[in-house]
């Protein structure tokens, strides 16, 4: 059995974080789920689930499980702390208010993670094309703020999400995306007639609009040329396998939880 496959922030190591977007390589799961997915709520078998997780966890050097929750392409803020499980509350920001591991399941939707190396807090954003229109992100360094913190101290990893190569909307949720933040006009474009979203590089416009330095924004979507729908071999994809496929989960954790 391969090793768990995963992309590691090396701008959250640098301040003390661990972030970590998962990959497919290196789990136990069955065709359509194959290899290592890691969410229980798409029809895999949740034994099998579990034990990609904790293969996958060990893989990574986290300390625990990270907290989970039901996500609903919105905005709410789940607090967290201690050990992490998977809660069933709805919420699509993970907020550690203790830097234990926070998660988000993704595949397609954008994958945020936030740290607060000054004090110690981080979170997990979950931005679909709903969420990015809300502006997830600016609702979870809201919440950093409002415990303390600088959204100037602030750095943030965007993971791998679908690109602008495959991501096609219909015309309303590209006017929608178009006016959700000062300069997200750029990244909705017309080819042939069809309309196509960068979320990754809204999120980095957002993360920047309410307040985060440029070089504290990692955008590794667009660093290293991903797109979850191209890239098979590296990717679940719900557009490309619908429901009934795999999961990636994107944590956020300090090193050295309190
Ligand atoms: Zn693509």
């Amino acid at each position: 059995m391969p090793e768990p496959s995963f992309i590691r922030s090396q701008l959250l190591a640098t301040h003390g974080f661990q972030g970590i977007f998962s990959l497919r390589k290196g789990g136990f799961s069955q065709p359509p789920f194959d290899d290592l997915n890691l969410a229980d709520n798409t029809g895999d078998n949740p034994a099998i689930v579990e034990k990609n997780l904790q293969y996958f966890i060990r893989a990574a050097g986290l300390n625990c499980p990270p907290h989970r929750a039901e996500q609903t392409h919105g905005h709410r803020v789940l607090k967290c702390h201690g050990t992490g499980t998977m809660h069933r509350q709805k919420a699509d920001i993970l907020f550690s208010e203790d830097g234990t591991p926070v998660a988000v399941r993704v595949a397609d939707c954008t994958p945020v993670l936030i740290a607060d190396p000054v004090h110690g807090r981080c979170a997990a954003v979950h931005a679909g094309w709903r969420g990015t229109a809300q502006s997830v992100v600016e609702h979870a360094v809201r919440a950093l703020q409002n415990s303390g913190g600088n959204a100037e101290e602030f750095v943030a990893s965007i993971g791998p999400c679908i690109g602008v190569c495959c991501f096609e909307i219909g015309a309303e949720a590209a006017d929608t995306l178009r006016t959700c933040c000062n300069g997200a006009e750029d990244y909705v474009v017309q080819r042939k007639g069809k309309q196509f979203v960068d979320l990754a590089a809204i999120n980095a416009l957002q993360l920047h609009n309410c307040g985060l330095q440029s070089e504290r924004i990692e955008n590794i979507a667009e660093q290293q040329h991903t797109c979850t729908c191209c890239q098979a071999n590296q990717f679940f994809s719900y557009r490309r396998d619908g429901q009934r496929s795999g999961r990636h989960l994107a944590i956020v954790a300090s090193k050295t939880p309190a």
